[in-house]
């Protein structure tokens, strides 16, 4: 019964090494091995095809593509983000090192992502900007964090990490609030092994992103900005480019890997699936559960159980921003009952293609006692 392989919550998608080989050789005798080259400028062309969006600004790593976006906007020194705990550390640092305060919302139950009708009795006249995060691809409620921000005269930054090539009512999830990034991790469903991009609707906006990757350059004789060095290499690009042909047909597969997990899972008492708005595609980036009190077991029971058959599932997002010791002092962060509640019971599932229907009848057997 014991399965010798582990099982880890994701696998990188791989592109077929003698297609990358030949693309890594043809970067070779270019001599041209970084600094927006062929590779990197084809790529960024491509992925703003397939992330439906105006501009895209290739980055070596989402938490620069993070850190670039928000010292993009200017937002005085010291004023507020309000932004939700429930999420990856990225989020929150970018925030503090970007010397603003980062202020904790509460999460919604049913997507996780950050409750917009809590987000109001958070402003203050020092807030300058709402960062949500689309987590687990799950978008955030786009209409209402846009009202809201236009209301106070907030700027609106969106951590799309998890939802590449998602779309709201068939618009790019990359064109809602002023920008977006994503991450091109190994973890993530689309990987360029390290990597992200900036997305975003305005040509001011695209300019100085493109200006801040590369040491504020803008031209051989000007720098005009404290910029840093967020440079995609042609290598990593050209894995990119391969990658692109291939995430279609690996979301495909973990569609599949969703329906079996839905069909077998839906019916255990106390565990609960959750599910997509309608008007949303899914980027198949995750498959979270709810371990609820009714369960036989506690969230943690249930891991170590599955790590006794090899199989490590993650507990995304345990612990949560606002346990973080340097986060101790952060406002909003006495008051976050749900992510409270839900960090202690969520768990993301093993999802990826190379699962076989032996591991897949084995952790719903593992499950369902
Ligand atoms: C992965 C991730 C990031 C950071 O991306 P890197 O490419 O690893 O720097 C940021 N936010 C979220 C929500 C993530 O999951």
């Amino acid at each position: 019964m014991i399965n010798n392989d582990k099982i880890f919550v994701t696998r990188p998608l791989l592109p077929d090494f003698d297609e990358f080989t030949k693309l890594a050789k043809e970067v070779y005798d270019s001599k041209w091995l970084t600094n927006m080259g062929q590779k990197h400028n084809l790529l960024e062309k491509e992925l703003e095809k397939e992330l439906k969006v105006p501009y895209c600004v290739l980055m070596n790593n989402g938490t620069l593509a993070l850190l670039i976006a928000l010292k993009n906007l200017h937002l005085p020194q010291g004023s507020e983000v309000i932004t939700t705990p429930f999420t990856f550390a990225a989020t929150t640092h970018s925030i503090v090192l970007n010397n603003l305060k980062p202020v904790f919302c509460d999460i919604e139950p049913n997507t996780m992502t950050i409750d917009a009708d809590k987000i109001e009795a958070l402003i203050t006249p020092n807030t300058s900007l709402i960062l949500g995060v689309h987590v687990y691809g799950f978008p955030c409620d786009v209409e209402k964090i846009d009202k809201i921000a236009k209301k106070h005269n907030l700027k609106v930054v969106y951590d799309a990490a998890h939802a590449f090539s998602t779309e709201i009512n068939s618009r790019g999830i990359g064109t809602f609030g002023d920008v977006s990034t994503f991450s091109f991790h190994s973890t993530k469903l689309y990987n360029t092994i390290e990597g992200g991009c900036i997305t975003c609707n305005n040509e001011e906006l695209y300019n100085k992103s493109v200006s801040l990757r590369d040491f504020g350059i803008v031209d051989e004789n000007t720098v005009n900005d404290i910029g840093i060095n967020a440079k995609m290499n042609e290598f990593q690009a050209a894995w990119g480019l391969l990658n692109l042909k291939l995430y279609r047909e690996e979301q495909n597969k973990r569609k599949k890997i969703k329906e079996f997990y839905d069909q077998n899972l839906g019916s255990i008492k106390g565990i609960r699936i959750l599910k997509m708005p309608e008007n949303a595609t899914n980027s198949y980036q995750y498959y979270p559960i709810v371990i609820e009190d009714d369960y036989h077991l506690s969230r943690d029971e249930l891991c170590k159980k599955f790590n006794e058959y090899n199989i490590f599932p993650r507990k995304y997002f345990y612990p949560v921003c606002s346990d973080f010791e340097c986060y101790k002092n952060v406002r909003g962060r006495d008051n976050l009952p749900v992510t409270n509640a839900v960090k202690h019971r969520v768990m993301c599932l093993p999802y990826y293609s190379g699962l076989t229907h032996e591991n897949l009848s084995l952790i719903v057997k593992i499950m369902d006692k």
